[in-house]
């Protein structure tokens, strides 16, 4: 008997619900292909962002390396995922495909083709939930409806309802002796960030070990401070499933301390996006609470925002960032997003692409549904409130560090000084090379709230 456990964004051997349930009960002689495709599907949704592949390379890596050492390995196809599958169940036998349950509107389909071509193959298809968040969408919902749309409510009964045990990883896979194309390598990926990191299971698992004994506890005072990083920077695991979302909450919750709750309370803000795309796949790209005014749209202050040349120290440095690791500390995001969409009253979705282009964590629910959160389109409950550059500056970045770090121009500037170089005597300005603010923050103020009402 063969089984495939087909993997997606799931990518571990440790708490894998997937690849448990396709070796459960298999008698002697059984076998398992565990099998991941290079999907072209992916690449024509245009999601298949050099930073992902290259991170994604590091993962396959890692996780053939953990099939290996108990006895399998992990079969790569390149293809359409559905017929790809077709062709492995053509030339194994197999009768059972075994697959997490997925959210994206992109996943949801992808399961139905699968499901259809498996009928028709007489094959049975095994979609296992609570494998992408630690909760499965659905899990819980407010009386008479099919999601949460305020965080508050959802999150009082995501820590009431509690997450699944994790389980453990297999100890012995037999392989069914399938072959497939050579393992993607991360070498060949070009247009990649100079300092993503490296992606796996057991880079995954190590971060999280060295999280929970040295950074949870301070979690609570400091996630907020930009230039202190004092976040765990297990959003890229947590995409491609090198973590479990599950075992994660576990482990923090065993941490225990008001650092650990802090994190665990983020941990329910993914689910959360995640119970909202499930039930609102439109939300991808469309406005989830609808509005009827317009947005603007400059190219040049689109390029300024991108490029981290805007004339706003703390914009910049974190735009700087994220096109240096193709990761964004969560305070630079809200900031440069509310930049984007509040300031200068830009479409949400030009700064999602942007995002999802560059960040390695970048997911459709998570990037989508909090631009949108920001853009006060979303599920933001204050959905006017606009976040003012420089005071965020003061606060988050209170010493200026994290500009200095980032935006060289300015590292001669001392203390908080760098986040008003406009301020600077002339001549000293002048030889920084450094842009004037290209927007007056209170007449966009003024213009937001005019947008607003007319809207
Ligand atoms: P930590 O602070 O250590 O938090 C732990 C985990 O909780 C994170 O790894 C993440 O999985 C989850 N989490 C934390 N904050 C949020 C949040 N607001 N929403 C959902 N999950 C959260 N996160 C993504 O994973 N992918 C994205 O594409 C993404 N796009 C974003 C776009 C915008 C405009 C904003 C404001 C936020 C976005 N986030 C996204 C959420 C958040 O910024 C990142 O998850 C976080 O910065 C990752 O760093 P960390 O792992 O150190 O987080």
């Amino acid at each position: 008997e063969v089984r495939v456990a087909l993997f997606t964004s799931d990518l571990r051997v440790h708490d894998n619900p997937v690849l448990r349930a396709a070796l459960a009960g298999a008698g002697p002689g059984s076998a398992v292909v565990p099998l991941f495709v290079l999907d072209s599907g992916v690449r024509a949704a245009g999601f298949d962002a050099p930073n992902r592949r290259a991170f994604l390379a590091d993962c396959l890596a890692d996780l053939d390396a953990a099939l290996r050492e108990r006895g399998g390995a992990l079969v790569v196809r390149r293809g359409e995922v559905v017929r790809e599958v077709c062709r492995v169940l053509a030339e194994t036998g197999a009768r059972e495909v075994h697959v997490a349950a997925g959210v994206s509107g992109y996943a949801v389909r992808r399961e139905e083709r699968l499901r259809a071509a498996l009928t028709s193959a007489r094959c049975a298809l095994r979609v296992h939930d609570g494998v992408v968040t630690a909760l499965p969408p659905g899990a819980v919902v407010p009386g008479g409806k099919d999601h949460f749309a305020v965080f508050t409510p959802y999150f009082r009964r995501w820590r009431a309802v509690g997450v699944r045990e994790p389980l453990a990883a297999p100890r012995r896979i037999a392989g069914a002796g399938v072959t497939g194309v050579p393992l993607p390598g991360r070498a060949e990926v070009r247009g990649v960030s100079p300092g993503i990191p490296v992606g796996g299971e057991s880079t995954g698992r190590r971060r999280l070990t060295a999280w929970l004994r040295d950074g949870i506890t301070r979690y609570d005072d400091r996630h907020d401070d930009l230039a202190g990083d004092a976040t765990s920077r297990l959003s890229p695991f947590l995409h491609f499933g090198c973590l479990s979302a599950a075992e994660v909450v576990h482990r923090a919750t065993r941490a225990g301390g008001p650092g650990a709750e802090a994190f665990v309370r983020q941990l329910a803000w993914r689910d959360f996006h995640h119970q909202v795309l499930a039930a609102r796949p439109r939300a991808a790209g469309h406005d989830y609470r609808p509005r009827g005014d317009r947005w603007r749209h400059d190219e040049r202050e689109v390029a300024a925002w991108r490029a981290g040349l805007t004339g706003y120290p703390v914009v910049d440095a974190a735009m700087r960032q994220l096109a240096h690791e193709g990761w964004m500390h969560n305070r630079g995001r809200l900031l440069v997003a509310s930049f984007l969409t509040k300031t200068l009253y830009t479409d949400w979705r030009v700064g999602a692409r942007h995002f999802s282009d560059l960040l390695v964590d970048g997911d459709v629910a998570n990037n989508q549904l909090n631009w949108q959160w920001v853009a006060g389109t979303g599920t933001d409950t204050r959905p006017n409130r606009v976040l003012n550059p420089l005071s965020q500056a003061r606060r988050f970045d209170p010493d200026g560090d994290y500009v200095r770090r980032w935006v060289p121009e300015l590292g001669g500037v001392p203390g908080a000084a760098v986040h008003q170089p406009w301020r600077l005597p002339a001549g000293e300005r002048a030889g920084l090379g450094y842009p004037e603010p290209m927007v007056d923050l209170s007449a966009a103020r003024g213009r937001f709230a005019r947008a607003r009402e007319a809207g």
